[in-house]
């Protein structure tokens, strides 16, 4: 995801210097200000003075008028003979003192009535003239207002600074309109191939003719055929769709425009539709060029149906707009649109038609070749340990993207940095694997002793049950280290499986109620610690009886809406009595595999016993302790496994066994 020597998009005027807007400047004018203040005040060169002062000059003969400002400054000055007295000089400084039109001094009176009579009072007494004014202070007005406006220019620039988005020169409001897309030229753009990408043999395939359209298109239009618009690729997330779009700009040495769905959504009305238009415009000008679109879901959401208005309507006229782009490119203007979802089912139809999307390549996620392939690609740039063995990695990690695989790699190499290891080694990755997926070990969590035996009894209770039912997945490896948010974890290797069977979803629901029913046979009381356990299990029942159509009363009915548009309506799409009859159901189910997990533990509770004191021991306990416990599984699936295993030698390499694993495995947490 990280863009390699990005070119800045710089539409036209490629070489006009960017001018880089700073708030240096308003540090600039406070400090005019300021020095500005200290000026007057010395042009207005009268020294502060204290009342009593006054009164000892007025005392003394030496005032000959005061001019009293607004009410509240007296402004003094002193006789010309008096001038060249002392404590005048001293004062005033001697060519201030020369200054005999003055006003020398100043000081404040309060504006009360009686300090002012006081005032005149004395004065006249010493025939001092007087003189009233009314001063305006224009010169703290106008300060005033430069710094008003100054606050207010800043502020001014700092939303248009924001509304712009930093790209194009002086990034103002006159660039909203204006696509962001970053753009990677032709050649010094990514320098990603197709050999950077591991496995997606499919995908590439199909990709590799867009390439080959977009390096020599006569091929094709000499037939007459024409040539995709555009190629929607889907799939979870960080299984390389984004790694893909940037390959086949480097394979193809084409101008490369990236951005995701979200650039184009602005509080603005019709500010996508016009930034859809500039990118395409600016692709077209740069034909042939790559337009990819992460995350496209998020302009192309099916239309209609809106919940919220405003929003809404701003998001069609961007869909519309992108529509209506799509259809205007020719075949043969050389722009393809490369979209990027992991949501195509609610996408709008209309851009799913031939003639826009008419390619959807599936990304899915990597099975264990493919992240075999994955790994070696990652562990190129490591320093490894000579004995590693990225099959057996490749095992360890099912349900893992290839993003999830680059970030254990890299992961992998900070714990060994961390221990100062001069190679990255087997357990280092083992370790990357545990953290990624449970978070960091937390060794020093207080947790009391009854904590922990209740949080030993759980796991080996789901243990336990997922061993002894036929069709839970198979248990690797059982922990009661804290970690991340979990006390303890029980880890299954799913098996590789498209289709499953109302008996093995029971099983599974059965080994996930394990947990509690452990502490409920054991203790006679339960904990909070299964919330995840029955988070899972409340889904998966309903998933069995409203999804699936499992569910005898219910009957062979889906309410499951592939379209996604159910999610904008309120309303469930059965009635009040359905609603009743699928939460009773959904209940009878749960509490059906509630008890049958704790028939199971009672009858099992010294197995079960043996194996909570064992976790409490040794914290963590692998498949090899439980076939101690429990003796071989005997059910036709691990028989035959394990004839297959003695057969080609066994690999089985420190605990996990290797069965085939290919659905996402998630810890059952505590
Ligand atoms: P997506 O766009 O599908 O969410 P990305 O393409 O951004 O995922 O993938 C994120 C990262 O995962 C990539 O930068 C790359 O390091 C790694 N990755 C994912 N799939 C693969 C793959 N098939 N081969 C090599 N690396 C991959
Ligand atoms: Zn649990």
């Amino acid at each position: 995801m990280e863009n390699e020597n990005p070119t800045k998009n710089d539409r036209g005027g490629s070489e006009r210097p960017r001018k880089s807007f700073n708030f240096y400047w308003i540090y600039g004018v406070i400090i005019v200000v300021i020095l500005s203040i200290q000026l007057m005040q010395l042009s207005g060169g009268t020294r502060p003075i204290e009342i009593n002062e006054y009164e000892r000059y007025l005392n003394s003969g030496d005032v000959r008028r005061i001019d009293i400002v607004n009410d509240e400054t007296v402004l003094v000055t002193i006789k010309k003979d008096s001038l060249a007295k002392k404590v005048h000089t001293d004062k005033l400084g001697k060519e201030a003192a020369g200054n005999s039109a003055g006003p020398h001094y100043r000081f404040t009176i309060g504006n009360s009535d009686a300090a002012q009579n006081k005032l005149v009072a004395s004065a006249d007494a010493h025939g001092v003239e007087m003189n009233y004014e009314t001063q305006d202070n224009w010169g703290r007005d106008i300060i005033q207002w430069v710094l008003f406006i100054g606050i207010m220019l800043a502020v001014w620039m700092f939303f248009m600074r924001r509304l712009g988005g930093g790209g194009g020169p002086g990034g103002q409001i006159f660039n909203i309109g204006k696509s962001r897309a970053q753009v990677f030229e032709a050649g010094k753009s990514t320098n990603i191939t197709f050999n950077d990408v591991a496995g997606l043999d499919e995908a590439k395939e199909e990709l590799q003719e867009i390439v080959d359209f977009l390096k020599t298109p006569k091929k094709y239009t000499a037939l007459g055929a024409k040539i995709p618009k555009g190629a929607l690729l889907v799939g979870p997330p960080g299984t390389g769709k984004t790694l893909l779009a940037k390959a086949i700009a480097g394979e193809a040495n084409v101008p490369f425009f990236s951005l995701s769905g979200s650039d184009f959504v602005e509080m603005f009305v019709g500010v996508g539709a016009s930034r859809v238009r500039d990118l395409f415009k600016q692709a077209k000008e740069k034909a042939p060029a790559i337009i990819f679109i992460d995350e496209i879901d998020a302009i192309g959401r099916a239309r209609g149906r809106s919940v919220s208005m405003g929003a809404n309507d701003e998001r069609e006229n961007t869909l519309n707009q992108l529509l209506t782009e799509m259809d205007g490119f020719g075949t043969n203007s050389g722009v393809i649109l490369i979209g990027a979802t992991n949501r195509a089912d609610v996408l709008d139809r209309a851009l799913m038609r031939p003639g826009r999307f008419d390619r959807q390549i599936f990304v899915d996620m990597p099975d264990l070749n493919g992240r075999i392939d994955i790994f070696k690609v990652h562990l190129k740039p490591l320093k490894l340990d000579t004995a590693l063995d990225v099959e057996f990695l490749a095992r360890q990690t099912p349900g893992f993207s290839g993003a999830d695989i680059a970030n254990i790699c890299n992961e992998a190499a900070l714990i060994a940095a961390r221990k100062k290891k001069t190679h990255v080694e087997k357990q280092d990755f083992l370790d990357a694997v545990d953290r990624v997926i449970g978070g960091l070990e937390k060794k020093n969590k207080i947790i009391t002793a009854d904590e922990k035996r209740g949080v030993a009894y759980h796991e080996a209770g789901h243990a336990t049950v997922s061993w002894l039912v036929e069709h839970a997945s198979p248990l690797i490896k059982v922990t009661i280290v804290p970690r991340g948010r979990s006390l303890g974890a029980a880890w299954y290797l799913p098996e590789e499986r498209h289709l499953t069977t109302a008996e093995q979803m029971l099983d599974e629901i059965c080994a996930a109620l394990g947990g509690r029913a452990a502490e409920d046979v054991m203790f006679g009381k339960v904990s909070t610690g299964a919330l995840s356990d029955l988070e899972k299990v409340t889904k998966q029942a309903y998933a069995m009886v409203s999804v699936y159509g499992l569910n005898a009363k219910v009957g062979n009915i889906s309410f499951y809406d592939s379209t996604g548009q159910s999610e904008y309506s309120f309303g469930k799409p059965y009635s009040e009595r359905t609603a009743q009859t699928i939460d009773e159901e959904v209940s009878k189910l749960v509490e059906i595999q509630y008890e049958r997990a704790k028939k199971i533990l009672v009858e099992n509770k010294d197995k079960l016993t043996a194996l909570a004191s064992q976790l409490l021991e040794k914290e963590v306990i692998f498949k090899e302790d439980l076939e101690k416990i429990f003796g071989d599984r005997t059910f036709a699936r691990d028989v035959a496994e394990r004839t297959a295993a003695a057969n080609s030698n066994g690999t089985t390499v420190g605990g996990p066994a290797p069965t085939p694993d290919e659905t996402p495995s998630l810890p059952a947490s505590a």
